[in-house]
C-alpha cells in the first residue's frame, strides 16, 4: 500500500516538547521574549474588528508582507542586534549597510523557512549530482536530500569546528554542484564573514544556486544579502522563528534575484497556492514595522550569551564564541549525555545531539537573564 518513495524519508527529529512538566525550554532555540506588543494587538484586530477576512483566502503571494520584509532589511541591513533605534525607526550600522535597494520582487515568502528550504531544494538541486554540505549542519538538509532524491556529499568541519571551506569549493568544482551552509553554522555558532562567502562564491559554478541559510544572522553574523547584486546565483534563506520570536506562527523567507524568486514562485504555485494564511501574514507585517523592537531584543541575548560564555569559561569549560541565540559547549570529563541529563533533573531543557564527532558537546539556547542565571548555578556545580 506504501509508496516506494517512503522508503526514502529520515524524518527530522525536532527538540523535545515534554508534557509531565513545566521545563525552562532552552533545547530549540525559541526566542525567549514575546513579540512585539504591536503584533498582538494586530491579530487581535484581525480576529476582531476583521475577522470577515478569515473566511477569505489570503493574497497568495504575501505582496504587502514581502514589501515590509524589503523595508525592515534595508532598515536594518539583516543584522538586528547591530542595528540601531532611534525614535522607533532603525538604521543599520555602517557595516551592515546594504548598498542598494532590496525590493520585494526580490522577496519570497513561506510557511516557516523549513517550508520554504523545501521550495528550495525542489527549484534548485539535482538528483543527477551530490549538494555539498557541511558534515555538521542544520539537520533538515539531509532530511530533505532523502525527500527529493538528491544525492549529498558532506564535507567533515575543520579542527577549530570552521567549515571547510576549500574541501566543499573542490567537490562543486569537481562535480559541478550546488552547495548549502547555514552562516552562522547550526550547532556550532560559528559564522564567515561576507568577504569569505564572497570568495567562495567567486570560485563556485556559477551556473548552479549557492545557498546560505542566515536562520541566525540578527544575532551578530554577517548578512550577504550585499551580495546578491555581483551574484546571480546566491540564494539566502531567513526566519521570523528566532529573531522575530515567531516560532510558533511560521515564517520564513528567501532575499535572492528577481529572476530565480519567479522559479521558486513557480514551484509554490505548483504545490500549495496559499503558504502563508491571513493571521500570519498580519502578525508578519506588524512584526517588520517594529523592528526596533526586535533590535532591542536580540542585543539582550547578546548580552546573556556574553554572560553565559564568559561563566562557562571561568569553570573550565570549552565554548565555541557564538554568533547565534546559542552557545555549543563542553566540559572535560562528562559526556553531552550527562550534561543533558543533570540539567533536565533540575527543570530546564537543553539539547544532546548522539551524533559521532559532536557527542561530547550540548547546544544550550539563550534565555532571558533570568533563565540563564538558573542554568548558570546549575551548570556551575556540575
Ligand atoms: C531554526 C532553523 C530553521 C527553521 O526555521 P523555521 O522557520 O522555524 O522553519 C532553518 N534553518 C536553520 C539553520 C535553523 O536553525
Amino acid at each position: 500500500m506504501l509508496s516506494q518513495r517512503l522508503n526514502n524519508l529520515h524524518p527530522y527529529v525536532p527538540g523535545e516538547q515534554p508534557k509531565d512538566r513545566v521545563y525552562i525550554k532552552l533545547n530549540a532555540n525559541e526566542n525567549p521574549y514575546p513579540p512585539a506588543p504591536q503584533v498582538a494587538e494586530a491579530l487581535v484586530d484581525a480576529v476582531k474588528a476583521k475577522s470577515e477576512k478569515l473566511a477569505l483566502y489570503p493574497d497568495p503571494d504575501a505582496n504587502e508582507l514581502r514589501k515590509e520584509i524589503a523595508n525592515m532589511l534595508n532598515a536594518t541591513g539583516g543584522v538586528l542586534c547591530r542595528s540601531q533605534s532611534q525614535g522607533g525607526k532603525c538604521s543599520p550600522c555602517e557595516k551592515d549597510k546594504i548598498p542598494f535597494e532590496v525590493t520585494p520582487d526580490m522577496i519570497f515568502c513561506g510557511n516557516g523557512s523549513d517550508e520554504v528550504l523545501s521550495f528550495v531544494f525542489y527549484t534548485f538541486f539535482e538528483s543527477d549530482r551530490p549538494l555539498i554540505l557541511p558534515e555538521h549542519t542544520y539537520s533538515f538538509y539531509p532530511v530533505y536530500c532523502g525527500f527529493y532524491k538528491i544525492p549529498m556529499q558532506t564535507v567533515p568541519l575543520k579542527e577549530d569546528w570552521t567549515l571547510d571551506t576549500e574541501k566543499m569549493l573542490s567537490l562543486a568544482e569537481k562535480n559541478q554542484s550546488s552547495i548549502i551552509f547555514a552562516n552562522p553554522n547550526a550547532p556550532t555558532g560559528l559564522s564567515l564573514s561576507r568577504q569569505q562567502v564572497a570568495e567562495m562564491l567567486r570560485q563556485a559554478p556559477k551556473d548552479k544556486v549557492f545557498v546560505v541559510d542566515e536562520a541566525y544572522c540578527d544575532f551578530g553574523g554577517e548578512s550577504c544579502i550585499p551580495l546578491i547584486k555581483d551574484f546571480p546565483n546566491l540564494v539566502i534563506v531567513r526566519t521570523f522563528s528566532k529573531s522575530l520570536s515567531f516560532a510558533g506562527m511560521r515564517l520564513g523567507y528567501i532575499v535572492s534575484n528577481p529572476d530565480l524568486i519567479q522559479s521558486v514562485f513557480t514551484v509554490k504555485n505548483s504545490f500549495n497556492h496559499f503558504p502563508v494564511d491571513f493571521l500570519a501574514q498580519t502578525a508578519g507585517i506588524a512584526s517588520c514595522k517594529n523592528a526596533d523592537y526586535y533590535a532591542g531584543t536580540a542585543k539582550k541575548v547578546v548580552e546573556e550569551r556574553q554572560s553565559l560564555t564568559d561563566f562557562l569559561k571561568s569553570k573550565g569549560w570549552f565554548v565555541i564564541d557564538s554568533l547565534t541565540n546559542f552557545v555549543f559547549a563542553k566540559k572535560e570529563g562528562l559526556s553531552g549525555q550527562e550534561i543533558y541529563q543533570a540539567v533536565k533533573k533540575e527543570g530546564i531543557l537543553i539539547r544532546h545531539f548522539a551524533t559521532a564527532g559532536i557527542e561530547d558537546f550540548v547546544r544550550i539556547t539563550i534565555g532571558n537573564h533570568e533563565q540563564t542565571e538558573a542554568l548558570k548555578k546549575i551548570l556551575g556545580e556540575l
